[in-house]
């Protein structure tokens, strides 16, 4: 039963991560509950991001996996040529992303959430509109808002898409061909997953990145080894300071490449596809925000650690926003923890977001992980409270069970203060990196000192003991034996 005078105590618009983990937790708690959503329920990560690009790699990995002769041949196995169905690999993508859709929708109608299909938009504080599919367009009331737009893929200006020469990751995702040349503009975590399952199959990969170094988001200690792997050791072209300043869709597809600094063009290359994975942007244009006195910037809402929309740096009351579009963390397990927390501080509860202790990972072969601050971040905090970083590198050459996997390229960089111990950040690159970084990501959202870390024991022979041996060697710089 929702507040007197409410059509719902909380109407949620957008129904990707951010805006389901939300819906159900506030029916959960018994409130009255609406979602409306546009497109498919799931959204980006569900639909077009994460479910079936980690399908895509975990076929087209077993695929890379089996050609390895060398590899193989390691272990004193030799497998016939390895062949693959490409439909097949883009069915078992098509045919998860059907199921967990799905399995979502249904966990929200069984919380007794409303699923409204359609377009919804703010009608002033307090006021969602609701262009349904069948063309009835209502006002509903709630006591509370909660945006949860998302985002969608940026295309820079002078690129022109056309869904099947040149593509984003939303087409790239159904993996309908497989070019035998595909040049892909940015080399962010989208780009590297997309290169890492277009090489495997079979694809020469032209990597274009803008600024002046490939994998430019990631620690350049990690990106020395991991480039040495994931891209100087595969079918793939790098080049780094040039800009796709024209790209024109066809057969063949041509791309004039641009000197980032003085824009003359200094390459045009014809390629067979391009992928454009140049960052995404906030889904906001079409919510009239204005209506609720909400002002973007460059397109996201403004937001504070409890969800609540911020405008002329006051709150305004019962208007919440999560996930990519307050482009804070654009990640699903981020949008999802925003939902939570803008549902708990609905129920009274006093909640704030902890963006420290969220990791990140990129799923090539091998992954990269990181969590917590980068070593120029821990840096600059140390100057600002007077303490020195700790840096520590644990190899996976060291490792019993990468050594075993005969995978044993690998680092963890450990960033901790040497004054008491405790754990600023971490970044793995090698063997199942994103499962690694859970336990430092734990230990960063306790807090915790390396001094109480070093004596926790890990399993042997596990990867984890990586981190074992990260947390040992910071305690002797900590407590100096
Ligand atoms: C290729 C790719 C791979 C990715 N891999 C990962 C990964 O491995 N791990 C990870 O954590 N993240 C990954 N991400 C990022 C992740 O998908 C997003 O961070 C996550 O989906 C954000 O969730 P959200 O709820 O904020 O928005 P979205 O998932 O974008 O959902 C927003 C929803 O709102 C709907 N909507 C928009 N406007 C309206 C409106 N006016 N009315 C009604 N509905 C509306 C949209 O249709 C959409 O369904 C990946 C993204 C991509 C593109």
């Amino acid at each position: 039963m929702s507040e007197a005078n409410f059509d719902f105590d909380v109407i949620v618009i957008g129904a990707g991560y951010g805006g389901f983990d939300a819906a159900k937790h506030a029916a959960e708690h018994g409130l009255n509950v609406a979602i409306t959503e546009s497109r498919d329920m799931g959204g980006t990560c569900v639909n077009r991001g994460c479910v079936p690009s980690k399908a895509l790699l975990a076929a087209s990995g077993r695929v890379r996996e089996l050609a390895n002769a060398e590899h193989l041949a390691s272990f004193g196995i030799h497998a016939s040529p390895v062949r693959f169905e490409r439909q097949k690999i883009a069915d078992h993508a098509n045919n998860l992303v059907e199921t967990i859709r799905t399995n979502l929708t249904k966990t929200l109608e069984r919380a007794g959430v409303t699923i409204l299909r359609g377009k919804g938009r703010l009608e002033g504080v307090q006021r969602v509109g609701v262009r349904q599919f069948n063309g009835v367009d209502k006002v509903f009331t709630a006591k509370d808002v909660i945006v949860a737009t998302g985002s969608d893929p940026f295309v820079p200006p002078g690129i022109e898409t056309d869904g099947r020469t040149v593509f984003t990751s939303d087409e790239a995702i159904n993996l309908e061909w497989l070019p035998k040349w595909i040049a892909i503009i940015g080399s962010g975590y989208i780009g590297l997953e997309f290169a890492d399952i277009y090489t495997a199959l079979g694809c020469e990969v032209t990597l274009i990145e803008a600024l002046d170094r490939v994998m430019p988001t990631f620690d350049p200690d990690l990106t020395k080894i991991a480039k040495r792997n994931l891209i100087d050791g595969r079918d793939i072209d790098a080049r780094a300071g040039v800009l796709a300043s024209k790209v024109s869709p066809g057969c063949p597809v041509r791309i004039d490449l641009s000197d980032v600094k003085t824009r003359e063009v200094v390459e045009k290359l014809e390629v067979d596809a391009v992928l454009v994975a140049t960052g995404r942007v906030p889904t906001s244009k079409e919510l009239n925000l204005e209506s609720a006195g909400v002002e973007t910037i460059r397109g996201f809402i403004p937001i504070d650690d409890q969800m609540r929309v911020i405008a002329n740096e006051k709150p305004i009351a019962n208007l919440w926003a999560v996930g990519d579009v307050t482009g804070k963390l654009m990640l699903a397990h981020a949008a999802a923890a925003q939902g939570t927390i803008a549902v708990e501080n609905i129920l009274g509860k006093s909640s704030q977001i902890d963006y420290r202790s969220i990791p990140a990972a990129t799923f090539t072969h091998p992954e990269i992980s990181s969590v917590g601050l980068s070593e120029k971040e821990a840096k600059t905090l140390a100057s600002n409270e007077n303490f020195e970083v700790g840096i520590i590198r644990s190899y996976f050459k060291a490792n019993s069970k990468a050594l075993a996997e005969l995978d044993s390229d690998g680092l963890m960089k450990l960033l901790f203060r040497k004054d008491n111990g405790e754990v600023l950040g971490a970044h793995i690159y090698g063997l199942h990196a994103a499962d690694l970084i859970q336990e430092v990501a734990n230990a960063v959202a306790r807090r915790q000192s390396v001094i109480q870390l070093a004596y926790e024991v890990h399993t042997h022979p596990t990867l984890s003991e990586v981190v074992e041996v990260a947390y040992k060697q910071a305690y002797k710089q900590v407590c100096g034996s």
